[in-house]
């Protein structure tokens, strides 16, 4: 099963559970947008409207300008190339706001805007790591500390001042990032959970092969081609059960699994689908390989050795089938199991019809008449 199906399966959250932080291609624009627009915005200031700036502050204002064009550069880069949000780069960018409030004239408005940049390490503590976060938060402090010194009047309040607005700052920041930390990790475990259950979901208990389930969500990566179908199934194997017991049977349909999984190859889908029921998916081979397959498979089951003796009886199904197609083999992947598991159990009733221990193809019978 693709990607799609996976996600439609698991409902809406656990899908948002596999991107739990906002879009990286979102950040990506607003870096590059926000660059050139601070170098337009310190043009702008500088050129037209320079009564707004404290005297000698325009190649301040100029040289931040032009610094965010390579740090906002470097940062799209590095972004595309580790596919990770870049933290250092919006510290970067909220210490060059910073420098361009301080150099307006009006106190009022730097007060205001300056106040405005503590956003960033709130916003740090949310989405950035430990690092960037910690970054913010030092500019902030610095910030709020040069705002603060920067008011008039007595020293001693101004300092108390200081200290209140990085106290409350750094708690709230401090507070924020441990409970998204929290929040991370419940989002591990949750996809931990859903994981460790796909995988139980896919799974035989008994004898840990695929099961039908996950057999048709494996079958979505098979490699392209022909496909064959080869249904197993063990002889008599209720005298197992009344003669020795389920315990012994269960220990049967282990053995059994052990001679197959070790006889097929790495690339065929070995599954136990029913009772006493074995399916193999075997990708890529023609339809004589496909039957020679079933006949060693036969042959190791009936040679093994083990007590009690059992054999098995299979039937042969090959293609043809459509390939497997990334964007459609959801839909397919199903009627493929279905169509070859159908032809495959009509051989298996003939095998089982002309005395068991053999393997029925749709051009031939194969196998040892039982003692
Ligand atoms: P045939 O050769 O025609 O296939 O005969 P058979 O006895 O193998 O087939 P039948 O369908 O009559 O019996 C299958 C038995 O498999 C019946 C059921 O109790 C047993 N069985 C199914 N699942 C399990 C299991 O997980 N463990 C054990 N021990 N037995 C199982
Ligand atoms: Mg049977
Ligand atoms: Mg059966």
């Amino acid at each position: 099963m693709g990607g799609r199906a996976a996600a439609a399966d698991r409902g809406l959250g656990a899908a948002a559970l596999d991107d739990p932080v906002p879009s990286l291609r979102a950040s990506q624009v607003f870096m590059v947008l926000c660059a050139p627009a601070l170098l337009v915005l310190a043009l702008a200031v500088v050129f037209v409207v320079p009564e707004v700036l404290r005297p000698g502050a325009g190649p301040v204002v100029l040289g931040a300008g032009v610094l965010a064009q390579p740090v906002a550069l470097l940062a799209v880069v590095r972004h595309r190339r580790t596919g990770r949000p870049q933290g250092w780069w919006s510290v970067w960018a909220t210490g060059l706001i910073a420098v361009l409030t301080a150099c307006v004239a009006d106190e009022a408005f730097r007060q205001t805007a300056v106040t405005a940049l503590v956003v960033g390490p709130l916003y740090a503590a949310m989405f950035c790591s430990a690092r960037s976060m910690l970054g913010h938060l030092a500019l902030a402090l610095v910030v709020a500390t040069g705002l603060v010194v920067d008011l008039p009047g007595d020293p001693l309040v101004r300092a108390s001042r200081v200290v209140a607005v990085d106290m409350v700052l750094a708690l709230t920041v401090a507070g924020l990032f441990a409970l998204r930390a929290r929040l991370d990790a419940a989002v591990a475990r949750a996809v931990a959970a859903r994981d460790r259950a796909d995988v139980l979901a896919a799974r035989d208990p008994l004898t840990g092969l695929l099961n039908r389930r996950g057999l048709r969500t494996a079958l979505a990566v098979r490699p392209p081609g022909a496909l064959g179908a080869v249904l197993l199934d063990i002889d008599h194997f209720k005298r197992v059960n009344d003669s020795l017991g389920h315990g012994a049977g269960d220990e049967v349909l282990l053995r059994v699994a052990g001679v197959l999984a070790a006889t097929v190859r790495s690339e065929d889908l070995l599954a136990r689908i029913g009772g006493e029921e074995f399916f193999v998916l075997v990708p890529g081979r023609r339809p004589h390989e496909v039957a020679a397959l079933a006949e060693r498979l036969r042959a190791a089951v009936a040679d093994d050795g083990g007590l009690p003796p059992v054999t098995v009886s299979a039937g042969v199904a090959v293609g043809p089938v459509p390939d497997a197609d990334p964007a459609a083999v959801d839909s397919a992947g199903p009627d493929v199991v279905d169509a070859l598991y159908a032809r495959a159990d009509r051989l298996l009733y003939r095998a089982k019809q002309e005395g068991r221990n053999r393997v029925c193809s749709e051009t031939s019978t194969r196998g040892a008449r039982p003692a």
